[in-house]
């Protein structure tokens, strides 16, 4: 795998551009800062007439128009609203205000990879995608470092979609970390499976089973809570670190002992072959089918899960132990996947 860095590539191009930017929510208010600081003259934020992000983006000094408004000006548009309603954007929007040999950016694949959006033939269409939420995006910049990211052009109708696509990355501090290409089905692919089969969905589900377990056996749900969930942190720091084998340096021998023996057996190979089917899903577009159908529905699924979530005894309890601990630092960017 190539990684690029700021050497590679050219500042000048996306500060020689008009730069609009659709959303300004967890990654638009980092992209938009960053590329303000980075030396981009002209950017505009471009929102609903209704949006609660219109404060905040004026606050920020920013500009403001409509997405149709902000098409009709921009050579450069980067998408950074939610992904399930992008394609709204790009029909009602776009399609048809975007001026000739425009570059339309997205930092996830998923409406370009699954034809959500099937964008105009003459449009460069290129992925510049960070691996950090908004927040490190931004703060990562502001000490001078910057979050890697990934690049990958999906439609190159002016032949220097790619160097547009490195400037702006670097533009956004991804040139001083890292930038990889890639391609948006294997970023799209990637993403939606790490965090459904491991960092959000597997995580959640194998920690309230964890809680679940101890609780029915009659052990008190704050002791519980501790072990299955508020520790995790802690664990997950070393393998941030170090990677595993570090993490297995700092645990007792006892716990490294527990982990090798117990570990497998909590999840086993049969959970390789239900993260296969997941996997599967993924690729052929049911997951991607069943998320936008949610959302056309008035998003059934995800409500229903969310207040099953609030309701478990895990929040209460988790609820009161932060109380206890007033120095953990409250979470300002809720969004990271
Ligand atoms: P977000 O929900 O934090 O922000 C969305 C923004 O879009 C808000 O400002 C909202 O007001 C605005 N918006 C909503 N509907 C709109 C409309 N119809 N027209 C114009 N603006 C509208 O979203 P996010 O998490 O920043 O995600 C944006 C994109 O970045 C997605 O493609 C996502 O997959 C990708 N991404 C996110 C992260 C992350 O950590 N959050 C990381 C990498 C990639
Ligand atoms: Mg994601």
């Amino acid at each position: 795998m190539q990684i690029f860095y700021d050497k590679d590539a050219n500042l000048d191009i996306i500060r020689g551009k008009k730069v609009a930017i659709i959303g300004y929510g967890s990654q638009g208010h980092a992209h938009a800062q960053n590329l303000r600081d980075s030396g981009v003259k002209e950017i505009v934020i471009a929102l609903r007439e209704d949006s609660n992000s219109r404060d905040a983006a004026k606050a920020a000094g920013f500009e403001i128009e409509t997405p149709k408004e902000a098409a009709l000006w921009a050579d450069v548009v980067m998408m950074l609203a939610p992904d399930e309603v992008q394609a709204e954007i790009y029909v009602n929007d776009l399609k048809n205000n975007l001026k000739k040999d425009a570059a339309l950016l997205f930092a996830h694949g998923l409406n370009i990879h699954f034809k959500l959006i099937k964008p105009r033939d003459d449009l460069d269409v290129i992925m510049v995608a960070p691996k950090g939420p908004g927040h490190l995006v931004r703060a990562e910049y502001s000490r001078n470092a910057g979050v890697p990211c990934l690049l990958a052009v999906e439609q190159d109708a002016t032949g220097s979609a790619r160097d547009i696509g490195m400037s702006y990355a670097s533009a956004i501090g991804g040139g001083r970390s890292g930038i990889i290409e890639t391609s948006f089905k294997d970023e799209c692919e990637t993403d939606l499976f790490g965090e459904q089969a491991v960092l959000c969905g597997g995580l959640t589900c194998l920690m309230r089973s964890g809680f679940e377990t101890l609780v029915e056996a009659g052990y008190p749900e704050e002791m519980a809570y501790f072990e299955t969930v508020h520790e995790m942190k802690l664990i997950v720091d070393l393998i941030y670190a170090g990677g595993l084998v570090a993490m297995r340096d700092s645990i007792s021998n006892t716990a490294e002992f527990g982990d090798y023996v117990s570990g497998p057996k909590v999840i086993d190979d049969s959970i390789k072959e239900k993260m296969k089917e997941v996997l599967a899903d993924i690729q052929s577009g049911k997951f991607t089918k069943e998320f936008m159908a949610d959302y056309h529905a008035g998003r059934p699924i995800i409500k229903q899960a969310r207040k099953k979530w609030t309701a478990h005894a895990m929040e209460k309890t988790g609820d009161n132990l932060r109380s206890m601990m007033p120095w953990l630092s409250k979470i300002d960017d809720k969004k990271v996947a």
